[in-house]
Formats: structure tokens, sequence, C-alpha cells
């Protein structure tokens, strides 16, 4: 057991070559002061090499961990150095050390590092780490940007993608209009998927330009292309990788056919009841039955579902959407690509009939704009929705960050949560 005052001290800082020289404790309400000195005692100029004197101490107070639960604060009384040879130019310097803390960081090192997984790898609010440290907002975020930018930009991080994955993203809602702003997420949708980038807008030319300054080697071995229903994507993928061959993301396919019996339940409820849904409305009450797995129904579902179209579809519109939809759906569920194509050509005639409602019609033109690419799913077999999965763990960040004000912020927090950097990097690298 250690019984030296001074070394017991040391031992609770736990940082290699420090003296305590005190800790200040003036109210409870107030975060814990521990002063420290380094024990460097001698020191040469960089100049000339003569041993240096010191000048003054100047106390530099940092935000640590929190030290037996309570907020901390290291205040290294840092010493100024002067050179005193007088032909020497050097003159006088400020002592560094940054295994306590970079040269100009408000957070220690180790509190650095330490936030920058909470924030980064478990998605925690940057406000509540904050919190728990009695620090600005600020001081957390710019050591998340200082520890996690090397993490992101490790050139190691972005490994071979067989499946290159593009995705619209909403970055978030800005003025009186709520105007959406949006993002593209690159997604690896090897397994587990990857994000692999975030940039701004939807529009094809920063998503080819992102691709075209990956290696020649990198770009030959994306032998697929996973885009959702999107034109400006498709002709990234046909600018920017021309062999790779596309595949429409299965989650996207059947979200559109379920935005389509969204429309044609909002259609038959306007032309029925000369309103929009009301609560008590069979439609209404319906809405989500309808867009929902039929194999994911138990028995009282089901008979709700048929309930309301009884009472609410009297064309039987919404059936015959409903129906393309789980058909759709059915289509995934083929193990043949052979058979796959005749079931979807089938589809697609069915569907395109000038007797089917609107809707249906609709999700037929889609279906045959989109044909190759949705048929090219049973080829590459891309798990389910993998940029859709990026994708939630992207929303994750945003939840607990609550939107974002500057895409910097947004992209570097979602790279570092879902872009699989390597965290042991995280022990040995050098801040930015
Ligand atoms: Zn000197």
């Amino acid at each position: 057991m250690e019984t030296d005052a001074t070394r017991m001290c040391a031992l609770l800082v736990g940082l290699p070559d420090v003296n305590v020289l005190g800790v200040v404790d003036d109210d409870p309400g107030e975060p814990l002061e521990v002063h420290i000195e380094t024990t460097a005692v001698t020191v040469g100029c960089s100049g000339c090499g003569t041993r240096a004197r010191v000048k003054d101490r100047r106390p530099v107070a940092l935000v640590d961990l929190p030290a037996f639960g309570r907020p901390a604060r290291l205040v290294w009384h840092k010493r100024r150095w002067c050179c005193p040879e007088p032909d020497c130019a050097t003159g006088s310097w400020t002592e560094t050390n940054p295994k306590i803390a970079g040269p100009r960081a408000k957070l220690t090192d180790r509190a650095g590092r330490r936030v920058t997984r909470q924030v980064g790898g478990e998605a925690r609010a940057v406000a509540e780490v904050a919190r728990e440290l009695r620090c600005d907002w600020h001081t957390v975020m710019d050591a998340v940007i200082a520890y996690g930018t090397p993490l992101i930009d490790d050139p190691e991080r972005i490994g071979p993608v067989a499946a290159l994955g593009l995705d619209e993203t909403l970055f978030r809602k800005t003025g009186q209009f709520r105007t959406k702003e949006w993002a593209t997420s690159i997604v690896g949708v090897n397994t587990p998927t990857q994000l692999l980038d975030m940039i701004e807008g939807r529009t094809a030319k920063p998503a080819t330009e992102w691709i075209e300054k990956r290696p020649e080697s990198w770009r030959t071995g994306v032998v697929w292309g996973a885009l959702d229903m999107s034109g400006p994507y498709r002709k990234t993928f046909t600018d920017a990788l021309p062999k790779a061959r596309q595949v429409a993301d299965r989650f996207h396919v059947c979200q559109a056919a379920n935005r389509k019996v969204d429309e044609c339940r909002r259609r038959i409820q306007t032309e029925t009841l000369g309103h929009r849904g009301r609560k008590d409305d069979p439609l209404y009450r319906g809405r989500r039955l309808f867009t929902k797995a039929h194999e994911r129904l138990d028995e009282a579902g089901e008979a709700k579902l048929m309930g309301f179209l009884e009472a609410g579809d009297p064309k039987g519109e919404l059936r015959l959407i409903w129906h393309a939809k789980e058909a759709l759906r059915g289509f995934y569920e083929l193990g043949d690509p052979v058979t796959a194509e005749s079931f979807l050509d089938d589809l697609i005639d069915d569907a395109t009939d000038d007797c089917q409602p609107i809707e249906v019609r609709s999700l037929g033109k889609m279906l045959a704009t989109w044909r190759a690419q949705i048929l090219n799913w049973h080829h590459a077999r891309i798990s389910n929705g993998p940029t859709e999965s990026a994708n939630n763990l992207i929303k994750k960040v945003k939840r607990v960050a609550f939107g974002f004000r500057r895409f910097a912020h947004y992209r570097i927090r979602a790279l570092l949560y879902a872009g699989r950097p390597n965290w042991a990097l995280l022990e040995t690298l050098t801040p930015r």
C-alpha cells in the first residue's frame, strides 16, 4: 500500500511525469480543482542548447474526466522558459506536453479521447457529456472533431467494397417553410454495412466526384451499385462506375409500392367521403394495416384489414393496389432469378393494364422503368435494405443531437457512429 502523500496524489491523478501541487475544494457545487506541474526541471534551449531558466508560470485550467464521480479541472501550472544566453534569438517559450493536453485544447488529452468515444462511438448527446464534465457544448464538440477527424480520415477505414449504395438522407429542415436540405450517404453494402461518407446535396455531381476520387483499383472492385429509385444516383453509377451492375434497393422498391397504397387510400377517401381522413373513417383507421407486410398481421389484424376494405373501398381499388404491393413483396421471396423475371414481367403486364386504378398503373410504370435494376436484386443478393440499415444508424445520431446546424458536425458524428472507424487508433492518434 502506498502511504506517501505525494505519491498517493500522483497515483490518483494518473498522469506520467506530473507532480500534484494541491487540490482546491472551495465549493462542493463547483468542479474539483487539481493543481499540477510537470516534473521537467531542466530543459535545454531549442536554439542554442543552453540550460533554460524558468521565467514564470501560468496556470491553465483544463476540463478533465470526473474524479470519483465529481466534475474536475486539471490546473496545469505551465512553466514559461527563457534562454539566459544574451546572444540567442530564441527568447522565451511555454512548455508543452501532449500527454496532458494539446497546445490549444480546453480538455485534457485523456478527456478528449474519452468524449470522442462517447459521442462518436456510443452516440451520446454532446450536451449530456458536456453536462457531466460541467463544460461548454463547443468544448466537447471541438474535442470530438480534433480526435474524430483522424479516425474518419484514416485511409484504411475504407476497404474494398463489392457493392456500393447511394441513398438520400434528410439533413435538416430550415427556415419558415421548413425547407428540406438533403445529404447523400455513400454506403458499403458489404456485410456488415458501413457508412463510407456523407456529402451535401442529393444530386448526381458530388456523388460522382466522390467516386472518381477513389483509386482506380477500388473503383474496379465495385461490382454492384445499389440505388434507391432516383434518377440522379442512377446517373452517378452510369457515369462513375459504368461497369458496376445497378441494383434497386429492396427496401426502396417496397417503400415506393407503399407510397402508392397511401396515395390510393387518400384518393378513395376523398372520393367516397368528400374530406380528408378523420379518426373514425375506415380507410383512415386502416392506414397502417394496408402498408404492413401481410404475413406480419395476426388473425385479428387480418379481420380488421378486411373489414376496413369492406367498409371504405366500394370499387375494390385499394384492394387492387394492396394486392400489387403484396405481389411485389412476394417477388423478393422467390429463390430463382428466372422465375423472378417472369413473375415481375407478369406483374408489370397486369399492373399497366388500362382497367387498373391509376396508382396501380403508376406502380407498374415505375417497375417497368426500373425493371433491370429490380431484377438484378436476384443476382446480387444484396442484403435486405442495406443502405437503409446505415440510414437507421444515422437517424439514431440525429435523434440524440436534436438536429444539426452544421453539416460538418453531422458528417463526423454519422461517420464515427456508422462508418466503422478503427477505434483502436483512438489511443494512439495525434489530435487535429
Ligand atoms: Zn538559447
